[in-house]
Parts: structure tokens; C-alpha cells; sequence
């Protein structure tokens, strides 16, 4: 009995650390626009460093509550904005917006719901549909294998809300424009145009000075909504990752995809497999390669864009 006890008592702490992993330092916030605030994300994956937290969380202060752009990858990551949030207003949260379906931009919904129970989350329908099929849980476990279990205790919260592209919700007086692309970075990516502001947020179908997966998306469509987002009259623009900026900054991913793109139509003409196209590839994109994690998506880019290009033509 005595050994029983000790044992139990042994397991205990294990058992705790498993429930909820400790949280996040803080992170800066900064105002963006008039009514508007980030907090940028440090660059590169998800790892033990990070805990996890590598997205851009937004918020936006209406005289009716504050709405939060992706509150990012855990509970931990939707507790730190939440005290940058406190920090910077009164106000309740009162509404999310999630960008797409990849969970490091909305598993910490967990922390927004447990704080502020009636907030409305917003998402995409096909986001909705894909958190559904079970998608959310396979991201949850992924974060918490890539950060050695940093983001322990975080459950699948997923939008409830579901729009489509050209919705426009009004909270506070804000007017949130919503913009979509089919097959995009994935196929849920909401864009956040807020005319008011002067600013749009892009989830990932933008990203500066670093590189992310292409697993989910096209670059064909993932151009097209960057067209989409240029076409709005926005002045500053916030990635999925990596620091904010204007036209150019977007300007410099649209051309990495369609430069990239365009290479693989060519080289795909003189006969060359993705393998052998990739030096001549790299070459093309010089600019890019001091981009955090260029060497370790290069080579899957060409990959993906390669098979893109196969699929159209048949
Ligand atoms: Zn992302």
C-alpha cells in the first residue's frame, strides 16, 4: 500500500506537466493603425525554443470589444495575447478571426473561449468543415511532438462562424472585409482587409523573410490571392510570418511564387525532372536564400509546383 502510495505520489508531478506545459513569456506588442496592434512573432518552426509561437496575433480595439486575428498555435500562445490585449485596453474580446486551417495560427481559440465564452470565432466554412473532419487534432498533435510537448494542455477549439469570401462583418463600427481564394497557401485562407485602418491582414498566403510549407495550396492560387489582396487599397499588409510591411513586402512573395512557378514551366519543357531542375531553380531565386528555412523548402517547393504544372497539363 505504502509502495503504492510513493509511486502515485512519484507520478504525480509527471501527470501535471503533462496537463498544461508552462506559459509563454511576453512578447512586445506594437500599434499599427489607428485602432490596431501586433505582436510579431519570432521567425523559423515550431520548436522547444519558441514553444511554439512563430505566427503574427493581431488585434483590433472597437468601441464594442476587441477582435483577435489568429491567436496562435496553443493555449499558452492565446494566454500571452490575451495579456498583451490586457495590457493595451479594458475591453473584452468579443470575436476571432482565424486565416486558414494550419494550427499554428488558431489553437490558442482555447484561451479566448476560456476567458470570454460568448466571443464569436470566425473562419472559412471549408476551415470549419476540415477542423471537423478531424484535421485541428492532427496539427494538435504536431505542435506539441515539434516544441517536445510546449503546448501540452491545448484542445481543438475551431471556428464557429463560418464566412465566405466578400462577407463583410461590422463590430464596433469596424467594417471587416473578408477576402478568398480557392487553393491558395491551403484552401481555407481568409484575408482581413480593414479599410479604416489602412491595413489587411494575409494570413500565409504572405509570408517575409521566411518560408513555410506548400503541402495544402497551389502556386497558382496562392498568386492569385496576393492579387486579390493588392487590389484592395490597404497601406500596410501583415504576413502569415515574419515581419509586416507594405506593397513590396508583398510584392516580394508574389514574385518568389511566380518566379518559382515560372521556372518550373521551363525547365519542365526542356525535359528536366524536378531534381535536376533545382540548382538552376535556386539560381533564379538568389534573393530569397538568406529566408529563414529556404534550404529545407526549396528542394519540396519545386516538388509541389513541379506536380501543379504535370497535373494542369493532362
Ligand atoms: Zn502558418
Amino acid at each position: 500500500m505504502r509502495r503504492l502510495l510513493s509511486i502515485c505520489l512519484l507520478l504525480l508531478p509527471t501527470l501535471l506537466v503533462a496537463e498544461k506545459a508552462p506559459p509563454l513569456p511576453d512578447y512586445p506588442v506594437k500599434q499599427i493603425g489607428p485602432h490596431s496592434y501586433l505582436i510579431e512573432g519570432p521567425l523559423g518552426l515550431p520548436s522547444p525554443e519558441n514553444q511554439g509561437f512563430m505566427n503574427n496575433p493581431g488585434f483590433v480595439i472597437t468601441p464594442e470589444g476587441v477582435v483577435v486575428i489568429d491567436p496562435g498555435g496553443s493555449v499558452q500562445i492565446g494566454e500571452m495575447v490575451l495579456r498583451q490585449v490586457a495590457i493595451t485596453t479594458d475591453q473584452p474580446v468579443v470575436a476571432v478571426f482565424n486565416t486558414h486551417i494550419h494550427g499554428d495560427h488558431w489553437l490558442g481559440n482555447q484561451a479566448i473561449r476560456e476567458a470570454y465564452p460568448t466571443a464569436a470565432i470566425y473562419g472559412h466554412s471549408k476551415m470549419l468543415a476540415q477542423v471537423k473532419k478531424g484535421d485541428g487534432e492532427t496539427w494538435r498533435k504536431s505542435m506539441l511532438s515539434m516544441t517536445n510537448q510546449a503546448t501540452a494542455g491545448t484542445v481543438v477549439l475551431g471556428p464557429d462562424h463560418p464566412l465566405e469570401h466578400a462577407d463583410i462583418i461590422t463590430i464596433g463600427g469596424i467594417n471587416f472585409h473578408l477576402l478568398y481564394m480557392a487553393e491558395a497557401h491551403s484552401d481555407t485562407d481568409l484575408m482581413i482587409d480593414i479599410p479604416t485602418e489602412d491595413l489587411l491582414f494575409l494570413g500565409d498566403n504572405v509570408m517575409s523573410k521566411r518560408f513555410g510549407q506548400m503541402t495544402h495550396g497551389t502556386f497558382k492560387g496562392n498568386v492569385a490571392a496576393i492579387d486579390l489582396a493588392l487590389r484592395s487599397n490597404a497601406k500596410n499588409f501583415v504576413p502569415g510570418h515574419g515581419p509586416m510591411g507594405d506593397r513590396l513586402m508583398v510584392e516580394a512573395y508574389r514574385n518568389y511564387l511566380s518566379t518559382l512557378r515560372s521556372q518550373v514551366v521551363k525547365l519542365m519543357d526542356e525535359g528536366l525532372s524536378d531534381f535536376e531542375m533545382k540548382p538552376q531553380v535556386i539560381k533564379a531565386l538568389a534573393d530569397y536564400k538568406n529566408w529563414v528555412g529556404f534550404d529545407g523548402e526549396i528542394g519540396r517547393h519545386i516538388n509541389r509546383a513541379y506536380l501543379e504544372v504535370e497535373k494542369e497539363q493532362f
